[in-house]
């Protein structure tokens, strides 16, 4: 089993046409969090400790020009506390932290990894073509990236799972002295694209497609008869994942011929909110498994109630 708290890590404001369709305002605005998630898996030994996303910039100014222009059209924007700060709280610094797993590479869901200058970081395929400038996206303003976000030399990129079938590959990454393989790929229930990641069923990494290249999820084993499924940005309204609602499209302000999506592969992204969904509904699995969004304000108003941000005990 792992424990998994949350970890305030700033807000933004999001317009819901983007979003969601149909919508009953068109100039609707909702203030949500970027969560981050701090994950514990304790062995014999020791604890390995990660983190799932790192939210927002605690210094707004910090992010590339383009970024902020974007930024305007998100305020307001909160920033403080931010990842370090909710480690802090808790008694943890960044050189506590073994791995840093990003849900994918968006500028709220990035921090400042310069602060974590031990951690190894964990990316989906394709999240480097991104930093890299290689793959360029049209989908909206929010699609901008920066070259030197990450410490390559300490950055692990898994596999592609794009061609549908298992897997076999792996890569090999070093925790706490010790080797592991982040691989292969293999189904679990209504996933086709899982990695088990301590190799005891209690972490897996979930290839989630459709958000952006390299977008992944992760499911936590944090009780025999218990999950968590930390869904990133795979949806930004749960009504998405109720069926109630569509994933929204709207054209470009300067560019009338360009359709925007906030996914950058709508067809996926559909694909795996209805994966996410059948986990719901799995009745072979032996417990229920809770679904959370990286910008859920519901299930973030209720789990700060119920003492499930870090340090409190879930
Ligand atoms: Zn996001």
């Amino acid at each position: 089993m792992v424990s998994v708290h949350a970890l305030a890590a700033g807000s933004l404001t999001l317009p819901e046409r983007f979003f969601v369709q149909p919508v009953n305002d068109p100039d609707a605005r909702k203030s949500v969090p970027s969560l981050s998630f701090l994950i514990q898996h304790e062995s014999e030994t020791q604890a390995a400790r990660i983190l799932f996303d790192l939210g927002i910039r605690r210094d707004l100014l910090a992010y590339s020009p383009q970024i902020c222009k974007h930024l305007a059209t998100r305020q307001p924007v909160v920033s403080r506390p931010d990842v370090v700060e909710s480690l802090a709280s808790g008694g943890l610094h960044p050189s506590d932290i073994d791995i840093v797993m990003l849900s994918h590479v968006h500028w709220d869901h990035i921090g400042t990894p310069s602060d974590f200058l031990h951690s190894l970081f964990v990316v989906g395929n394709g999240s480097l073509d991104l930093l890299s400038g290689r793959t360029r996206l049209q989908n909206g303003s929010h699609s901008h990236f920066e070259r030197d976000l990450l410490p390559l030399d300490r950055t692990i990129q898994l596999r592609d799972t794009s061609h549908g079938r298992p897997v076999e590959t792996s890569e090999v990454l070093q925790l706490q002295g010790k080797e592991m393989r982040l691989g292969p790929w293999y189904p679990f229930s209504s996933l086709p694209h899982t990695i088990d990641f301590f190799g005891d069923g209690s972490l897996y990494i979930v290839s989630a497609p459709g958000h952006l290249p390299g977008h992944i999820n992760l499911l936590c084993r944090t009780a025999v008869d218990r999950y968590i499924y930390l869904a990133g940005d795979a949806y930004h309204d749960t009504r998405l994942l109720s069926g109630e609602c569509r994933i929204a499209e709207w054209r470009d302000a300067e560019r009338s011929e360009l359709v925007c999506c906030i996914h950058a592969d709508r067809r996926q992204a559909e694909e795996t909110i209805n994966r996410i969904r059948a986990l719901q509904h799995d009745e072979t699995l032996l417990g229920p498994v809770e679904v959370v969004a990286a910008h859920d304000a519901a299930w973030a108003e209720a789990a700060a109630a119920k003492g499930r941000y870090w340090p409190g005990k879930l």
